[in-house]
């Protein structure tokens, strides 16, 4: 099994030609992470072994590879729930990352449910295959197919849990992996009442990445019109040198000729 600590992005994406082979808009959330940590991180193993990590390893190296791309920060944006203020706070992946690594290592967690004994382990990527091929009368019911998955003590019992148990698994996921949908208390500085956003930090990295990507085919198309050159081309070129092609292009639109001193 792979060991997370392990891992390091060991390139930044939308720069390879790979990088383009990545279908932003049909792909699933679970498998985008895969094939972007398959791409942009470094390993020694078969592409299936990273399915086996925890869902919060695998984001927080998705988002180590959103970091290098040059994602620094996170705004988060929220009206006061009293007042309407409009709130804003900016979160840096630094920060983010840091609590990541320094939080401890639980395989499990204890959920409160008033009576039966319910312990879950950390969910993994293989967890979230498993979810996406479950039978459809199974998804109807997420946090239940969850906690069925998850349980390693304890029966959560057929039929849908009650609210208690929820907020109860809810809470017990989050420790065991804080950086999967954290919450982000944000103070009104009208009238200091406290407002709780979720962040969706998968979304938010997945939606970068994709950027990135675009980027890039943006930069394939501007050197093919003024060069003539194919995509594989233009691809086959280091990221550096394209930049300075784009460069000496945007020098010539703007009428400047001169050359380098
Ligand atoms: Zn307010």
């Amino acid at each position: 099994m792979l060991d997370a600590s392990l891992l390091r992005p060991s390139r930044p994406f939308g720069t390879a030609p790979t990088d383009l082979d990545v279908d932003f808009e049909t792909t699933a959330p679970p498998q985008l992470v895969t094939e972007v940590l398959h791409r942009c991180v470094h390993h020694d193993q078969a592409p299936a072994d990273l399915w086996e990590l925890a869902v919060g390893d695998r984001l927080a190296l998705l988002l180590g590879v959103a970091r290098w791309s040059g994602l620094a920060a996170l705004d988060v944006v929220a009206r006061c729930r009293e007042c309407h203020e409009l709130m804003e706070v900016s979160l840096s992946l630094d920060e983010i990352l840091d609590a990541h690594e320094r939080a401890g290592r639980s395989p499990h967690a204890d959920v409160d449910t008033h009576g039966a004994a319910l312990r879950l382990r950390r969910p993994s990527g293989l967890d979230q295959l498993a979810w996406q091929r479950a039978e459809s009368h199974e998804r109807a019911d997420p946090i239940g197919l969850m906690v069925r998955t998850l349980a390693v003590t304890g029966d959560p019992g057929p039929g849908p849990l009650p609210e208690t148990t929820v907020a109860a698994v809810d809470r017990a996921l989050n420790s065991l992996d804080p950086l999967v949908d954290p919450d982000v208390s944000l103070v009104c500085p009208g009238c200091a009442t406290v407002t709780v956003e979720r962040l969706d930090l998968q979304a938010r990295a997945l939606d970068y990445l994709h950027r990135c990507q675009r980027a890039l085919l943006h930069q394939v198309h501007f050197l093919a019109r003024a060069y003539h050159w194919s995509e594989e081309e233009v691809l086959r070129i280091p990221a550096w040198r394209r930049s300075r092609y784009l460069a000496l292009i945007e020098r010539d639109a703007e009428g400047a000729m001169s050359w380098p001193t």
